[in-house]
């Protein structure tokens, strides 16, 4: 059969368009959107017939633009049960917020709001003015400023306060943050030149001191945050990076990553340093993210010296890197449960760190009468990660399935993954594992639905083998 006699038994566009499940199609969609779908699909038909490939039926081009149109309205971005182990996971969205955070964030978005306008005065204001006073109050800091994200307020403070000119940081701060983002190659863009000092290993006082030039604008501290070098290691403390710019009238920058305002140490974890620490040891401008630690919505927040952040705020890139109503609004009300003081109570991320293994050792026996045979309950590690506590970790109970085959593993991995909402756990050889730490208690129902579901008839067997027993 030639193409042309191929192309020919291929369906009109019209008599698609009178089949019944594209009919329907049409109900939903505006007709233009299906008309489209329908020549984009004829389209890549003819092409695969000219590269060799048979026509395929009338059911099966009707079935694909009718997958393809339903794709279009299913939202990619959706919910997903963590039970990786790793409580802040940037690919999973890092921290999941409070009730009273939703809430907040719920209440501006569908209305007008006073974000930039001053309802005392009657005229314009400013939308940092809801969240300043409140960051002050909590870190000892004279300003504050609230960006996108952290990596976007470094960017903007270098570009303010040393573009064309020198900021020093030590070698082993010279760090990648993850997704192949490099610290430095972020900074740069600020047009600073970043004069790196020290080894990989050990920086010492005089290393800074030796590279400070007229040209110097500022000295950068840069938190470790995803890494820990072990063994032979000489670093500088703050303060005495603080006392050597006082000496030499420069700013020291102090980019925490996570930050965070409660002590790690009480959960058995290495302390994190904590963003108040930092502005009493007299960093100039302290630079931390909403949505690490602190358990808030996506940000960059700022906070330091008062004529500093006033640079930041009239410096253009300001406008480009601002934050929106509803994230602010949010991020209000997370800070709020710090100055109540009801963080642990209230804010997810610190709720999961603080779960006791008690209760993760009860849930994991649950999932595992719905498994059955091929799991098993092994003593193990959750980490908080999202580029905090890089040497630390958490006791955890996980839910090991062990299968023959590493491929049947990936299998059911994917089976999980495509379950809705999809439950995400970690693959390790031939063996699955769900850590229900990060697993937060109303999703619970979730990962018992799918195990039943995937585990049907070892769900079964146990229901009549607890009915023989009673
Ligand atoms: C995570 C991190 C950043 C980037 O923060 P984002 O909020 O993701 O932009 C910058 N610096 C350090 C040290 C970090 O750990």
């Amino acid at each position: 059969m030639n193409l042309e006699t191929k192309f020919r038994q291929l369906p009109s566009v019209d008599k698609l368009l009178s089949e019944e499940h594209i009919k329907k199609l049409c109900q939903v969609f505006p007709r233009e959107l299906v008309l489209d779908l329908i020549h984009q699909r004829l389209e890549e038909i003819r092409r695969s017939i000219s590269q060799g490939e048979s026509p395929p039926s009338l059911e099966e081009i009707v079935d694909s633009i009718e997958s393809e149109t339903r794709a279009l309205e299913s939202s990619p971005l959706q919910p997903v049960v963590n039970a990786t182990g790793v409580i802040l996971h940037t690919n999973l969205g890092r921290a999941p917020l409070s009730l009273e955070t939703i809430e907040a964030m719920n209440q501006v978005s569908n209305c007008y709001s006073n974000l930039e306008f001053d309802l005392d005065r009657g005229r314009r204001g400013s939308r940092q003015v809801h969240i300043e006073h409140l960051l002050c109050q909590l870190t000892g800091a004279k300003a504050a400023l609230v960006v996108n994200n952290n990596a976007s307020g470094v960017l903007l403070a270098l570009s303010a306060l040393a573009r064309g000119k020198e900021v020093i940081v030590s070698r082993g701060q010279a760090i990648e943050i993850g997704g192949g983002f490099r610290i430095p190659e972020v900074l740069r863009q600020s047009g600073a030149k970043l004069v790196e000092v020290g080894t990989t290993n050990c920086t010492y006082l005089t290393d800074y001191e030796q590279a400070i030039t007229p040209r110097t604008k500022a000295l950068l501290r840069v938190h470790s945050s995803n890494f820990k070098i072990i063994g032979f290691t000489q670093g500088v403390t703050l303060e005495e990076l603080v006392e050597l710019g006082q000496r030499h009238n420069l700013p020291v920058l102090d980019d925490l990553g996570s930050g965070c305002f409660i002590d790690t140490t009480k959960f058995g974890l290495e302390p994190e340093p904590r963003v108040q620490d930092s502005v009493s040891a007299g960093a100039a401008l302290v630079f931390f993210s909403g949505d690490k630690l602190l358990g808030g919505p996506q940000a960059g927040i700022i906070v330091g010296k008062q004529e500093l952040i006033d640079k930041l705020k009239r410096h253009p890139l300001a406008r480009a890197a601002r934050i929106d109503k509803v994230r602010l609004a949010g991020l209000v009300a997370t800070l709020l449960h710090y100055l109540k003081g009801e963080a642990l109570d209230k804010i997810p991320v610190l709720r999961l760190i603080a779960m006791p293994l008690t209760e993760i050792e009860r849930r994991a026996e649950r999932w595992l009468q719905l498994l059955g045979s091929p799991a098993l309950i092994i003593p193990g590690e959750s980490v908080v990660g999202g580029g905090s506590l890089p040497a630390s970790s958490l006791p955890t109970r996980l839910v090991v399935i062990k299968l023959k085959a590493e491929a049947k593993v990936h299998d059911l991995a994917r089976k999980l993954r495509q379950h809705r909402p999809p439950i995400i756990g970690r693959v390790e050889k031939n063996s699955l594992i769900l850590d229900p730490r990060c697993v937060l208690p109303e999703e619970e129902e979730s990962v018992t639905q799918a195990l039943r579901l995937l585990f049907p008839s070892t769900h079964l067997d146990q229901t009549k083998e607890a009915d023989t027993i009673s």
